[in-house]
Order: structure tokens, then sequence, then C-alpha cells
């Protein structure tokens, strides 16, 4: 039985997190859960698996949390009520829970950071989803896993598939610690990416792109943000990336490759030449099981994959002309230092702002992009947290002035 911790219970992970620990009681057991504003349903989740402390991102909300769970007639109410925690403070309390074996971390975006490394130098083995963590800290958060010992087992698909292949080769044990050390024999790494919400569009389409188009995806369902990363292509940049730090390889060594069916999860090329590729239906859950449950393997009742009823399995080259946001990601990658933090701060920042239709979806890589451009990163020494979190808020600030400065060309009504 794990004991597990769930950051950001309320989500599209945290959820599907939720059900697999409550299809599988004898495997999982839930001990902490953190949210940001979804009291209502974090309240059903605390009726359901009465964890032991529950967090909130911000403090304003416990009172109310206090006094709803106070109040809940005797037949609903949880034998204990669970400590209750806010803040940064609070969210790393949950993250360290001294009683979880495993943190599944599906906070969004880079607020998910200082928890994920308090998991991490509390020793704790990480179900890691939320992958801006690793993309905008990733020189700070290797060191510290190699100093706790805490193992990295990545619950975004196409890592899990990664890492999922390379159990199978003479290397499972350096794979098994997924802390960005090079992993002899491995290749090369390709990235499988559906397409996103727009890979029948044509590219001229794409002017008439609105938020409701950009956040309905064709295979999964997903968290807004994520929905419009996958949009974009962004998301895929943004793997790249996170596959960089995860599995020790170069950048030139990771590809992308386009295919919409969403079967094969990723592959990996062995020095032999032989390429292994993880397939399975495009559903989170076994992912993110794979990561609560290695290295074992749960038996499931869940729908099995049955290729004819597939059909076919297709692949293409992905369009960097029609998706600049991958090239970005390369760029950034490939510069290090702190430049993958002010692209991934200069990605929220602008996906936040055409999600309030304050920005055009074309306009995300521009402002992504400039931000990028103005940033000096300083290659004197590796990047600490303090210059990580320095130049997210810089990056944040920095799209925000492209923005106004720019805002009659860069308005939802009209790009450039
Ligand atoms: P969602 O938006 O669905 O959920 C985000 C969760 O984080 C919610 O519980 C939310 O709380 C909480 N949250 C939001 N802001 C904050 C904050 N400032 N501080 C603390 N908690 C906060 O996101 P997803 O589940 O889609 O994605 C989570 C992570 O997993 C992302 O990093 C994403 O890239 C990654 N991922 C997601 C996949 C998916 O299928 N969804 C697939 C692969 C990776 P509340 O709702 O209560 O406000």
């Amino acid at each position: 039985m794990k004991a597990i911790s769930v950051l950001g219970s309320t989500g599209s992970i945290g959820t599907q997190t939720l059900e697999i620990a409550q299809e599988f009681p004898e495997e999982f057991t839930v001990v902490a859960l953190t949210a940001g504003k979804n009291l209502d349903l974090l309240i059903e989740q605390i009726k359901q698996h009465e964890p032991e402390l529950v967090a909130l991102a911000d403090e304003i909300h416990l009172p109310e949390l206090k006094e709803r769970l106070e109040i809940l007639p005797p037949k609903d109410k949880p034998k204990n009520l669970p400590q209750l925690v806010a803040g940064n403070e609070g969210l790393q309390t949950a993250a360290a829970w001294s009683n979880s074996d495993l943190v599944v971390t599906g906070i969004v975006g880079c607020a998910g950071l200082l928890p994920t490394l308090a998991a991490i130098k509390a020793g704790k083995d990480i179900a890691l989803a939320n992958k801006e963590t690793l993309i905008a800290a990733g020189p700070v958060v290797l060191p510290e896993l190699k100093r706790s010992g805490s193992r990295l087992l990545p619950a975004d698909s196409e890592h899990s598939a990664i890492f999922q292949c390379l159990q199978g080769t003479p290397w499972a044990e350096n794979a098994r610690l997924s802390t960005g050390i090079p992993t002899p024999g491995l290749r090369n790494i390709q990235l499988t990416a559906s397409g996103g919400a727009f890979r029948d569009w044509g590219a001229e389409d794409l002017k008439n792109a609105t938020v409701k188009d950009a956040t309905s995806h064709p295979n999964w369902s997903m968290g807004k943000k994520i929905t419009v990363d996958s949009a974009t292509l962004m998301n895929k940049g943004l793997e790249v990336i996170e596959a960089h730090y995860l599995f020790g390889l170069d950048y030139d060594n990771i590809e992308i490759v386009v295919h919409p069916q969403s079967i094969i999860h990723s592959m990996i090329e062995l020095a032999d030449s032989s390429v292994l590729a993880q397939m399975g239906w495009p559903d989170m859950k076994l992912p993110i099981l794979y990561a609560m449950s290695w290295p074992e393997r749960v038996e499931t009742p869940w729908k099995r994959l049955n290729l004819s009823e597939v059909g076919q399995l297709t692949f293409n080259k992905p369009n960097t002309t029609k998706y600049p946001c991958m090239e970005l990601a390369y760029a950034a990658g490939k510069a290090g230092g702190t430049m993958p933090a002010v692209l991934n701060a200069a990605n929220e920042e602008a996906v936040a702002l055409f999600l309030k239709e304050k920005i055009h979806f074309l306009n995300i890589p521009k402002v992504i992009e400039a931000a990028c451009e103005n940033h000096k990163p300083d290659f004197s020494s590796s990047p600490k947290l303090d210059d990580v979190i320095d130049v997210d808020i810089w990056a944040r600030k920095a799209v925000r002035a492209e923005v106004q400065k720019n805002s009659s060309q860069i308005t939802m009504a009209s790009y450039n």
C-alpha cells in the first residue's frame, strides 16, 4: 500500500489520480491534498478520501473551507477532519507530509516549483505531471534529486512511454532514477504529438482561432493551460526540454513526430538502431497509474488496445512555420541557464492573456519570442532557485509590457 499526496487534487491530473486511488484501494491511500479555489470539489474529495492534511494555495479561502467542513451533516463528515493549512508554506507542508510515500504533482505552472522542491528535499518519490517545474528549474531540481535520493517518475504520457521503454534495457537502473544522467546506448527519443486542436486547420485559418477552438482537444481531456499549449504545440516544445532534463539527451537527439491517433505515446531508438514504442489508448490514467505503482504493474479492467479497431497509425513531420513555439522551445533549451525559465513564464503569461481574450492566438509565440530575445542570461554559473524566481517574475512583466506597448496590434481583434 502506497500513501500518496496529491498536489492540485481538483485539476485534471488530480481528479484522475484520485479516481485511480478510489479504484485500487488496496494499492493506494490518500494522505494529503492541495487545491486552489475549487472548494466544492475539494470538499467532496475530503469526504471520499479522508486525508490527514489539506492545503489551500490561498489563505483567503481557509475560513470558508473550515466552516463548510465543520457543518457537514454527520453522515458526510469524515471521522477525523483533516489538518488545514494554506499559502506557500501550507503547500510545501503537504508536499513534504511525513506519512506520504509518493507525491503526485498536478499543480499547473511554475506555482508547482516550490512544493515540488519541498517534496524532493523530503526524499519523496515524485509522480511528475507538473512539467513546468523541471523546465523552469532543471538546473536546481536535478542536484536536489541527487542529494535527497528522491526519484522523478514521469506521469506525462510521452515521458512515461520513454521511461517504460527504458525499463527493458540494460540501463534500466540508470533510467529509473531519471536524474538527467545520460543513458548510455540511448541514441534518440521521438516524442509523439497529436497535433493539437488546430491540426486539421490551414495556417491561414488560424487567424480566426478563438479561445473555444483552442481549448477543444481532439484526443485528450486536460486542463485549459495545457490544452492551449497543445494547440500552439508549445506543449511539445516544453516536453522536449522536460525529456532533456529527465533522460540526459542532447537536444539534437530529441525529435518530435506528429501522430494524430495518439496510440504510440513516444519511442526510443537504441544504439543498435532498434526502436521501442509504448502504446495504449490516449488516456492519462495509464501513465499516472504507472508513475504511482512503479516498479510494479497493477492489473486493471481498463479497455484494452485493439489495433484492428484503430485501423492505421500515421506519422508526419511537425510544421514549424505554422507552429513556431516548438523552435522557440528548442532554442531556449539549447541556450540553457535561465532561458527555459523565461520561455516557460512568458508562455504561462501569454496563455493566461489569451484565455482572457486579451491577445490573439497567433500572438502567443510573438510575445514569448520577444521576452526570450530581451532576456540576457548570466551563463557564468548554474542558475540558483532565486535566479529562476527572479526571471519568472521578470518574464511575466515583460510579456504584459509587450502586450500593453503593442495593444493596437496584438489584441484579440487583430494580430500582426
Ligand atoms: P488543471 O488546470 O486541470 O489543474 C490545476 C490544479 O492546480 C488545480 O487543482 C488547481 O486548483 C491548482 N492550482 C491552480 N493554480 C494554483 C496555484 N497558483 N497554486 C496552487 N495550486 C494551483 O491542470 P492539469 O491537471 O491539466 O495540469 C496539471 C499539470 O500537469 C500541468 O503542469 C500540466 O502541464 C501537466 N500535465 C497535464 C496533463 C493532463 O492530462 N491534464 C497531461 C500531462 C501533463 P483549483 O482548480 O482548485 O483552483
